[in-house]
């Protein structure tokens, strides 16, 4: 823990402070902290925007690689870390700089995506995130990995209440889900983690429990896979129904009304 205070100097609470330094190990940094936060660049924000008292700060500072520059159109592709005055020194020289420009350089492209600043030439250009055509997100909030935030969708349908949750997000982990259904049938989910490859994919088996009589035995992938807009999520499961269950088409059913509770769960959360 160490005191971290924004421009404003308001306050300089302890904060965990984390060193992110290669983007592609950023969500397995997360999960390997094993707790939420969020992300600091140069703390150039004038209130408390960039601070998490007592929490995790993902400091950005390390992430500052240019990664590609298209001298024809002008378009740049950088870390979150990169500061915006370190993009003029190198541009200007070549006939280029950023349409908008806050009123310190000091602050970081993550900075100035995140709230979205904007300059003197705000009613010509408007604002930074206007200029921005892509951009890659790592969400920290852990919609599989917290069980808090899996507790959002996690969940059956029609009168379906959650009796016991327990989840241990990591290789070898267990995860167990118990409720009772509205028609006072009680199903258990106990999961074994196989393989987690943050942003790639996620490998489990699951056996599911109908008052304590076992009904199935599944191997499951979840494959996350980027796309120019937004990402795919492709499930795989393999499952095998015992002798006392049969009922391939329900369970298809289930899964997918499970989907559509992750992705109201996720628009929740984004609004
Ligand atoms: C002297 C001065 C003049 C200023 N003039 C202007 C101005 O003219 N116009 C204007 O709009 N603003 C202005 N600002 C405000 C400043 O531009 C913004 O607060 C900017 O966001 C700070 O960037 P930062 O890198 O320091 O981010 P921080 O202060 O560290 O963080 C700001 C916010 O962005 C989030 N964030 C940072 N990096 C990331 C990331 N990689 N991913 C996700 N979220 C992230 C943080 O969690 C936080 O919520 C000024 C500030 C100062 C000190």
């Amino acid at each position: 823990m160490r005191p971290v205070s924004s421009w404003g100097r308001l306050s300089a609470d302890p904060h965990q402070v984390i060193e992110l330094t290669d983007r592609d190990r950023v969500a397995a940094e997360m999960l390997r902290a094993g707790g939420t936060g969020i992300a600091h660049g140069l703390g150039k924000s004038y209130g408390d925007a960039s601070l998490n008292p007592q929490g995790i700060l993902w400091s950005t500072r390390g992430l500052d690689r240019l990664i590609a520059f298209d001298a024809a159109t002008g378009r740049l592709a950088c870390e979150a870390g990169v500061v915006l005055r370190d993009i003029q020194r190198l541009m200007m020289p070549r006939g280029w700089s950023l349409p908008v420009v806050p009123g310190t350089q000091l602050v970081t492209v993550g900075g100035a995506i995140a709230n979205d600043v904007h300059g003197k030439n705000h009613h010509l250009v408007g604002t930074f995130g206007e200029h921005v055509c892509r951009l890659r997100l790592v969400r920290s909030d852990g919609a599989w990995s917290s069980a808090e935030a899996k507790s959002h969708w996690f969940a059956g349908h029609e009168g379906w209440k959650a009796q016991l949750r327990e989840l241990d997000f990591r290789v070898g982990g267990r995860e167990q889900v118990i409720g009772r259904k509205g028609s006072g049938a009680v199903s258990r989910f106990d999961a074994r983690y196989h393989e987690i490859v943050p942003n790639e994919r996620i490998v489990y088996v699951y056996d599911m429990y109908l008052d304590e009589v076992p009904i199935s035995v599944s191997l499951a992938t979840i494959e996350f896979n980027e796309l120019t807009r937004g990402s795919q999520l492709v499930i795989t499961e393999q499952g095998v129904f015992l002798d006392s269950y049969q009922d391939a088409r329900g369970r298809e059913h289930g899964t997918n009304l499970l989907m559509d509770q992750l992705e109201q769960a996720l628009q929740r959360s984004i609004n």
